[in-house]
């Protein structure tokens, strides 16, 4: 764990934590950070909180830096890592009131901990070096403590989580500023297009909670998906370029077969599947993903496999809302179809999510978010084109 991995999650890349005073370098901080910055070390004795019991480990994954590895075979829904924000910082107008609420809550933590976080991969985009190098600038701060502040900001450009949306007046005038978390653990998963871990950093305030999407053989890299899974490959690189790496995952380099022969495996075993059926054609990369995704659902219903079936209507789902942003720029029609068939697909997962995981479960608050977008984007779209 002694090298940061070469990718890592942060929401949006670019939009996430940018301040106006980082499009606008030439900007002075509002309070004095001095105070926040030269403040004695905390006193306390700080209990070390770093755990790595969870069904996975880090270690090199081949040509990403560090990854995510199953420590033993996980089945679709179980929860893989809930993680607590031990660091958190408001996402203030300037970038120098960001920093002094970053390093003050870095303070509070242990010696290991920091450690930790420094060794996190450090985001290193020019305009986030120079913004950083500009601020401290002002400090005077003995050159130890500069290093260590601009790394530390550096990590968390490159590792943060929105995890809290702030509060804002009708006219649009913040109250209470949106706030940033970062995860020792959580900064550890790498990305995939066809990610085998899903997430959320709000619907548990104050904890990142991934649970998996599948079923995952022992050995076998966990992934999250570090943008929304565009249904084009150019637009998910073009997304992914923020973070400095060509994505390589099964999606881009053409579907990896071993989930879904897997899955074909079992209902053959069932005896589901008749005797000669072809069920996946082999090596087929012209596939639509969406009839790849349907037939994920086709099995896992033949199988009964509830939790398997709740991911696999949810990813078809989530498919065709993407799918029907990119329609709606030739075709209106096509991309109600797609949405209006999001809601059907939802409608049906939903119940299901319940039923496996209670009705206040994170996934199941996903999958209602999706639903009531999907409704809010038929009704845009409707308003736009007219249609009662
Ligand atoms: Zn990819």
């Amino acid at each position: 764990m002694a090298e940061p991995p070469v990718t890592n999650p942060v929401e949006d890349p670019v939009d996430a934590p940018t301040t106006d005073a980082m499009q606008n370098p030439v900007e002075e901080p509002a309070v004095d950070p001095m105070d926040v910055l030269m403040e004695d070390p905390v006193e306390e004795p700080v209990q070390n909180t770093i755990d790595y019991s969870e069904p996975f480990e880090v270690r090199e994954s081949e040509g990403k830096g560090l990854g995510c590895f199953a420590t033993r075979d996980i089945f679709a829904g179980n929860q893989i890592l809930l993680e607590k924000c031990r660091l958190s910082c408001g996402n203030y107008r300037t970038r120098a009131q960001t920093m002094d609420d970053l390093v003050k809550n870095y303070k509070k933590l242990s010696q290991e901990e920091k450690n930790e976080y420094l060794s996190l991969y450090a985001s290193n985009k020019w305009e986030h070096v120079r913004d950083t190098n500009h601020t401290l600038a002002q400090f005077g701060l003995p050159i130890e403590e500069k290093e260590e502040y601009a790394r530390l900001y550096l990590v968390y450009l490159g590792n943060c989580f929105a995890v809290d949306d702030g509060v804002r007046d009708k006219d649009g005038t913040i109250l209470v500023e949106a706030r940033d978390g970062i995860y020792l653990k959580a900064s550890r998963f790498n990305h995939s297009c066809d990610p085998n871990v899903t997430y959320s950093a709000m619907q548990i305030p104050g904890y990142w909670a991934a649970t998996a999407t599948r079923n995952i053989k022992k050995g076998t890299e966990l992934c999250i998906t570090y943008i929304p899974l565009f249904p084009s490959r150019e637009k998910r690189q073009s997304r992914l370029r923020g973070w400095g790496f060509t994505c390589r995952c099964t999606r881009c380099e053409g579907w990896d077969e071993d989930y879904d022969k897997d899955l074909l495996e079992a209902c053959r075993m069932r005896g589901l599947v008749p005797e000669g059926a072809e069920g996946i054609p082999q090596e087929d990369n012209e596939e639509p993903e969406h009839a790849r995704l349907r037939r994920r659902v086709e099995l896992a219903k033949k199988l009964q496999w509830q939790h398997t079936l709740f991911f696999s209507y949810h990813d078809l789902a989530v498919y065709n809302i993407f799918l029907s942003a990119d329609l709606r720029r030739t075709d209106a029609d096509e991309a109600l179809t797609a949405l209006e068939e999001a809601v059907h697909i939802l409608e049906t997962a939903i119940p299901i999510g319940v039923q496996l995981y209670g009705d206040n479960d994170a996934t199941v608050a996903d999958a209602r978010d999706d639903l009531k977008s999907a409704h809010q984007k038929i009704q845009r779209i409707k308003d736009e084109e007219g249609i009662v």
